[in-house]
């Protein structure tokens, strides 16, 4: 267990792709290591690796983070020192790191998560949400819009050089894709016409979705 007068808390960093949320986990995490704190990083395992990986900033600032597969095997792995606990990707993690947080937190460790609130298509993300109302802290970053410089919020999805549809799969055999930060104005996330016959690109409408727009 950790000190008992530390009473534990949840910060939440989100925000779209490029807006500096690793950054802002890394300068989180360092300054807790110059106040002496015992710190653990996890992120997602992406592939079969395992043992010490890094959080990297698209700026290059590198932590040490342990890759794991599931948000029980962070309570598995975590050190009974251990004060402070990162989480980077957070959003892609299974439903269950609500309760582990939760319990992190409860063990009074403070717990910094970082991730995307929106997923490409504008719509909130896996447990983040969730996270977000139980935090006592929340930073929503902001990046640079890459098409008109403004304030962007959102992450932009291109799939072989168009905006990637509402409901492409997420993983595109073969596809080059990109992601961008963009501005609610210019993100784009064209739907399929809907029609009997089988959706293409060329029957494809062209319209403009953002997630304040109703659904159908
Ligand atoms: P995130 O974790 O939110 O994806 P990172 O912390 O990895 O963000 O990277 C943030 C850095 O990305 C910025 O400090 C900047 O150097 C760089 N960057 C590249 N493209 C953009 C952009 N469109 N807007 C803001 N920063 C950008
Ligand atoms: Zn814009």
């Amino acid at each position: 267990m950790t000190s008992g007068h530390h009473q534990g808390g949840l910060e939440v960093v989100v925000g779209s792709m490029f807006s500096g949320k690793s950054e802002e986990l890394i300068r989180r995490v360092r300054r807790a290591v110059i106040a002496r704190r015992t710190v653990q990083v996890f992120k997602p395992a992406i592939d079969d690796r395992f043992g010490i990986e890094l959080v990297r900033s698209h700026d290059g600032d590198t932590f040490v983070a342990r890759p794991v597969r599931s948000s029980a095997e962070i309570l598995a792995l975590l050190s009974p020192e251990t004060s402070v606990v990162g989480v980077d990707e957070v959003q892609f993690f299974d439903p269950a790191i609500v309760g582990v947080v939760r319990d992190l937190v409860a063990d009074g460790r403070r717990v910094i998560c970082a991730g995307l609130d929106l997923d490409f298509r504008g719509e909130p993300f896996g447990p983040v949400p969730t996270l977000l109302a139980l935090a006592e802290r929340v930073d929503k970053l902001e990046a640079i819009c890459v098409v008109c410089g403004e304030s962007a919020t959102r992450t932009q999805r291109i799939v072989n050089g168009v905006p990637a549809y509402y409901d492409d799969p997420i993983i595109v055999i073969g596809a080059q894709e990109a992601y961008e930060a963009r501005c609610r104005t210019c993100h784009v996330v064209p739907r399929r016409a809907r029609s009997g016959s089988a959706a293409t690109s060329e029957t494809a409408s062209p319209e403009r979705v953002s997630s304040a727009e109703p659904r159908d």
